[in-house]
Protein backbone atom coordinates (compact mmCIF):
# COMPACT_ATOMS: atom_id res chain seq x y z
CA UNK A 1 0.00 0.00 0.00
CA UNK A 2 2.82 2.68 1.25
CA UNK A 3 4.25 1.82 -2.27
CA UNK A 4 1.25 2.26 -4.54
CA UNK A 5 0.83 5.57 -2.34
CA UNK A 6 4.06 6.50 -3.03
CA UNK A 7 3.75 5.93 -6.96
CA UNK A 8 0.01 7.38 -6.94
CA UNK A 9 2.04 10.76 -5.24
CA UNK A 10 4.76 10.97 -8.13
CA UNK A 11 2.42 10.40 -10.87
CA UNK A 12 0.64 13.10 -9.05
CA UNK A 13 3.38 15.60 -8.90
CA UNK A 14 4.58 15.12 -12.70
CA UNK A 15 0.79 15.86 -13.96
CA UNK A 16 1.59 18.75 -11.53
CA UNK A 17 5.08 19.74 -12.84
CA UNK A 18 3.78 19.24 -16.29
CA UNK A 19 0.87 21.66 -16.02
CA UNK A 20 2.94 24.45 -14.14
CA UNK A 21 5.60 24.28 -16.93
CA UNK A 22 2.98 24.60 -19.62
CA UNK A 23 1.36 27.55 -17.70
CA UNK A 24 4.94 29.46 -17.07
CA UNK A 25 5.79 28.80 -20.93
CA UNK A 26 2.16 30.64 -21.94
CA UNK A 27 3.11 33.41 -18.88
CA UNK A 28 6.16 34.36 -20.29
CA UNK A 29 5.50 34.38 -23.78
CA UNK A 30 2.59 36.64 -23.45
CA UNK A 31 4.56 39.14 -21.87
CA UNK A 32 7.46 39.07 -24.05
CA UNK A 33 5.11 39.77 -26.88
CA UNK A 34 2.92 42.06 -25.13
CA UNK A 35 6.71 43.99 -24.55
CA UNK A 36 7.62 43.44 -28.41
CA UNK A 37 10.18 40.66 -27.41
CA UNK A 38 11.11 37.07 -28.20
CA UNK A 39 10.20 34.74 -25.67
CA UNK A 40 13.80 32.93 -26.75
CA UNK A 41 15.34 35.98 -25.45
CA UNK A 42 13.95 35.47 -22.04
CA UNK A 43 16.03 31.90 -19.91
CA UNK A 44 13.92 30.52 -17.22
CA UNK A 45 16.13 29.40 -14.74
CA UNK A 46 14.81 27.08 -12.64
CA UNK A 47 15.14 27.55 -9.33
CA UNK A 48 15.74 24.49 -7.39
CA UNK A 49 16.64 24.75 -4.28
CA UNK A 50 14.71 21.85 -1.80
CA UNK A 51 13.73 20.23 -4.43
CA UNK A 52 14.81 16.30 -5.00
CA UNK A 53 17.08 16.03 -8.11
CA UNK A 54 14.31 13.53 -9.05
CA UNK A 55 11.99 15.76 -9.56
CA UNK A 56 15.03 18.04 -11.18
CA UNK A 57 15.16 15.11 -13.78
CA UNK A 58 11.82 15.51 -14.94
CA UNK A 59 11.89 19.13 -15.42
CA UNK A 60 14.47 18.43 -17.43
CA UNK A 61 13.03 16.18 -19.72
CA UNK A 62 10.24 18.85 -19.99
CA UNK A 63 13.20 21.47 -21.33
CA UNK A 64 14.09 22.98 -18.02
CA UNK A 65 17.93 22.43 -18.27
CA UNK A 66 19.20 25.23 -16.04
CA UNK A 67 19.35 25.25 -12.43
CA UNK A 68 19.24 27.88 -9.72
CA UNK A 69 20.69 26.75 -6.49
CA UNK A 70 21.17 29.35 -3.32
CA UNK A 71 23.65 27.10 -1.12
CA UNK A 72 26.80 25.76 -2.47
CA UNK A 73 26.86 22.35 -0.53
CA UNK A 74 23.26 21.56 -1.69
CA UNK A 75 24.30 22.16 -5.05
CA UNK A 76 27.19 20.33 -4.88
CA UNK A 77 24.92 17.06 -3.79
CA UNK A 78 22.76 17.65 -6.31
CA UNK A 79 25.33 17.95 -8.95
CA UNK A 80 27.35 15.10 -7.95
CA UNK A 81 23.81 12.85 -7.78
CA UNK A 82 23.05 14.03 -11.57
CA UNK A 83 26.41 13.36 -12.41
CA UNK A 84 24.55 12.59 -16.54
CA UNK A 85 26.99 13.51 -19.26
CA UNK A 86 24.06 12.44 -21.48
CA UNK A 87 22.09 14.97 -20.17
CA UNK A 88 24.29 17.79 -19.37
CA UNK A 89 22.20 20.47 -17.19
CA UNK A 90 23.94 23.35 -16.25
CA UNK A 91 23.69 24.88 -12.50
CA UNK A 92 24.37 28.66 -11.76
CA UNK A 93 24.29 29.78 -8.26
CA UNK A 94 21.67 32.72 -7.18
CA UNK A 95 22.33 32.89 -3.31
CA UNK A 96 24.80 34.88 -1.34
CA UNK A 97 28.35 33.01 -1.34
CA UNK A 98 31.21 33.47 1.14
CA UNK A 99 34.58 34.12 0.15
CA UNK A 100 36.07 30.68 1.75
CA UNK A 101 33.68 28.65 -0.81
CA UNK A 102 34.39 31.13 -3.57
CA UNK A 103 37.30 28.10 -4.74
CA UNK A 104 34.42 25.41 -4.75
CA UNK A 105 31.89 27.25 -6.07
CA UNK A 106 33.77 28.31 -9.11
CA UNK A 107 34.14 24.85 -9.99
CA UNK A 108 30.29 23.82 -9.44
CA UNK A 109 28.92 26.61 -11.38
CA UNK A 110 28.43 27.86 -14.82
CA UNK A 111 27.48 31.38 -14.11
CA UNK A 112 27.11 33.25 -10.25
CA UNK A 113 24.80 35.67 -10.61
CA UNK A 114 24.96 36.49 -6.82
CA UNK A 115 28.55 38.78 -6.93
CA UNK A 116 27.96 40.72 -3.45
CA UNK A 117 31.54 42.23 -2.85
CA UNK A 118 34.74 43.21 -4.36
CA UNK A 119 36.47 40.51 -1.75
CA UNK A 120 34.06 37.80 -3.38
CA UNK A 121 34.75 38.78 -6.93
CA UNK A 122 38.36 38.91 -6.72
CA UNK A 123 38.52 35.33 -5.13
CA UNK A 124 36.59 34.12 -7.38
CA UNK A 125 38.46 35.98 -10.23
CA UNK A 126 42.08 34.14 -8.41
CA UNK A 127 40.45 30.67 -8.50
CA UNK A 128 38.62 31.25 -12.13
CA UNK A 129 42.28 32.25 -13.15
CA UNK A 130 44.29 28.97 -11.40
CA UNK A 131 41.73 26.81 -13.16
CA UNK A 132 42.49 28.40 -16.46
CA UNK A 133 38.74 29.36 -17.12
CA UNK A 134 36.43 32.30 -18.07
CA UNK A 135 34.03 32.24 -15.07
CA UNK A 136 30.78 34.22 -16.13
CA UNK A 137 29.24 36.79 -13.21
CA UNK A 138 26.72 38.99 -12.60
CA UNK A 139 26.76 41.84 -9.78
CA UNK A 140 23.70 41.37 -7.40
CA UNK A 141 22.07 44.60 -6.80
CA UNK A 142 19.99 45.89 -3.36
CA UNK A 143 17.60 48.43 -5.67
CA UNK A 144 15.66 48.85 -2.85
CA UNK A 145 18.20 49.42 -0.11
CA UNK A 146 16.59 46.70 1.94
CA UNK A 147 18.62 46.05 5.32
CA UNK A 148 17.95 41.76 4.80
CA UNK A 149 19.31 41.76 1.85
CA UNK A 150 22.66 41.60 0.11
CA UNK A 151 24.22 43.10 -3.48
CA UNK A 152 25.89 46.30 -4.46
CA UNK A 153 24.18 49.87 -3.19
CA UNK A 154 23.31 51.44 -6.79
CA UNK A 155 25.51 54.44 -6.32
CA UNK A 156 28.83 52.35 -5.56
CA UNK A 157 28.12 49.93 -8.70
CA UNK A 158 30.42 51.88 -11.26
CA UNK A 159 33.16 52.38 -9.42
CA UNK A 160 32.66 48.42 -8.30
CA UNK A 161 32.37 47.40 -12.06
CA UNK A 162 35.58 49.76 -13.26
CA UNK A 163 37.73 48.10 -10.76
CA UNK A 164 36.50 44.61 -11.64
CA UNK A 165 37.43 45.69 -14.77
CA UNK A 166 41.05 43.84 -13.81
CA UNK A 167 39.82 40.87 -13.22
CA UNK A 168 40.61 39.25 -15.89
CA UNK A 169 39.11 35.62 -15.82
CA UNK A 170 35.68 37.20 -14.76
CA UNK A 171 33.24 38.19 -17.61
CA UNK A 172 30.75 40.73 -16.08
CA UNK A 173 27.87 39.66 -18.06
CA UNK A 174 25.10 41.84 -16.36
CA UNK A 175 23.20 42.58 -13.15
CA UNK A 176 21.14 40.82 -10.62
CA UNK A 177 18.41 41.87 -8.57
CA UNK A 178 15.66 40.23 -5.76
CA UNK A 179 13.28 42.53 -5.68
CA UNK A 180 11.17 43.51 -2.48
CA UNK A 181 8.07 41.09 -1.54
CA UNK A 182 5.45 43.24 -2.12
CA UNK A 183 1.71 42.08 -2.54
CA UNK A 184 1.00 43.76 -6.26
CA UNK A 185 3.77 43.17 -8.73
CA UNK A 186 3.38 46.41 -10.63
CA UNK A 187 4.96 48.19 -6.99
CA UNK A 188 8.19 46.58 -7.91
CA UNK A 189 8.49 47.66 -11.59
CA UNK A 190 10.34 51.22 -10.92
CA UNK A 191 12.63 48.29 -9.21
CA UNK A 192 13.50 46.35 -12.51
CA UNK A 193 13.46 49.95 -14.75
CA UNK A 194 16.34 51.07 -12.29
CA UNK A 195 18.25 47.74 -12.68
CA UNK A 196 17.46 48.40 -16.38
CA UNK A 197 18.97 51.51 -16.23
CA UNK A 198 21.79 50.78 -14.48
CA UNK A 199 23.16 48.39 -16.68
CA UNK A 200 22.46 50.67 -19.71
CA UNK A 201 24.73 52.89 -17.94
CA UNK A 202 27.28 50.10 -16.72
CA UNK A 203 27.05 49.03 -20.61
CA UNK A 204 27.51 52.48 -22.21
CA UNK A 205 30.46 53.34 -19.80
CA UNK A 206 32.42 50.07 -19.91
CA UNK A 207 32.20 47.73 -22.85
CA UNK A 208 34.95 49.23 -24.61
CA UNK A 209 37.08 47.85 -21.80
CA UNK A 210 35.16 44.26 -21.92
CA UNK A 211 34.80 41.21 -24.40
CA UNK A 212 31.65 41.07 -26.12
CA UNK A 213 28.00 39.60 -24.32
CA UNK A 214 29.90 42.26 -21.56
CA UNK A 215 26.67 43.53 -19.51
CA UNK A 216 23.88 41.73 -21.62
CA UNK A 217 22.03 40.07 -18.90
CA UNK A 218 19.81 41.70 -16.34
CA UNK A 219 18.55 38.71 -13.68
CA UNK A 220 15.09 39.92 -12.60
CA UNK A 221 12.01 38.39 -11.72
CA UNK A 222 10.52 35.37 -9.94
CA UNK A 223 6.87 33.76 -9.33
CA UNK A 224 5.30 36.29 -8.27
CA UNK A 225 6.92 39.39 -10.37
CA UNK A 226 8.49 37.74 -13.30
CA UNK A 227 6.01 38.95 -16.10
CA UNK A 228 6.79 43.09 -14.73
CA UNK A 229 10.63 41.85 -15.47
CA UNK A 230 10.12 40.64 -18.79
CA UNK A 231 8.31 43.41 -19.87
CA UNK A 232 11.02 45.92 -18.30
CA UNK A 233 13.96 43.51 -20.43
CA UNK A 234 14.58 40.88 -17.88
CA UNK A 235 17.11 38.80 -19.75
CA UNK A 236 16.96 35.37 -17.30
CA UNK A 237 14.01 34.82 -14.58
CA UNK A 238 14.46 32.98 -11.86
CA UNK A 239 10.93 30.81 -10.93
CA UNK A 240 10.68 28.15 -8.53
CA UNK A 241 7.50 27.87 -6.67
CA UNK A 242 6.01 28.81 -10.17
CA UNK A 243 7.41 25.47 -11.10
CA UNK A 244 8.23 22.84 -8.90
CA UNK A 245 4.86 24.11 -6.15
CA UNK A 246 5.43 25.23 -2.87
CA UNK A 247 8.15 24.84 -0.87
CA UNK A 248 9.04 24.05 2.75
CA UNK A 249 8.45 26.53 4.96
CA UNK A 250 11.05 26.81 6.83
CA UNK A 251 13.34 28.03 3.59
CA UNK A 252 14.08 31.66 3.55
CA UNK A 253 12.90 32.53 0.22
CA UNK A 254 13.58 36.09 -0.16
CA UNK A 255 16.54 36.94 1.75
CA UNK A 256 18.83 35.09 -0.90
CA UNK A 257 20.91 34.09 2.10
CA UNK A 258 23.70 31.38 2.24
CA UNK A 259 22.74 29.71 5.85
C1 LIG B 1 14.24 31.26 -4.12
C2 LIG B 1 14.77 32.25 -5.06
C3 LIG B 1 14.13 32.52 -6.29
C4 LIG B 1 12.85 31.85 -6.73
O1 LIG B 1 11.78 32.22 -5.90
P1 LIG B 1 10.28 31.82 -6.30
O2 LIG B 1 9.48 32.86 -5.61
O3 LIG B 1 10.07 30.45 -5.77
O4 LIG B 1 10.15 31.87 -7.78
C5 LIG B 1 14.73 33.44 -7.15
N1 LIG B 1 15.86 34.09 -6.82
C6 LIG B 1 16.49 33.87 -5.65
C7 LIG B 1 17.74 34.62 -5.36
C8 LIG B 1 15.97 32.95 -4.74
O5 LIG B 1 16.60 32.75 -3.56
Amino acid sequence: MGQTGNAMETADTRAGLRQRAATLRQRVTAAAERSGRHPDDITIVAVSKTVPVETLRAAYDLGFTTFGENRVQEAQGKIAAWGDATAPARWELIGHLQSNKAARAAELFARIQSVDSLHLAQALDARAAQRGQILPVLLEVNVAGEASKTGFAPDELLDVARALTSCRALRLEGLMTVAPLVADPEAVRPVFQRLRALRDELRHTLTAATDTGAWSHLSMGMTDDFEVAIEEGATIIRVGRGLFGSRPLATPAHTGKDQ
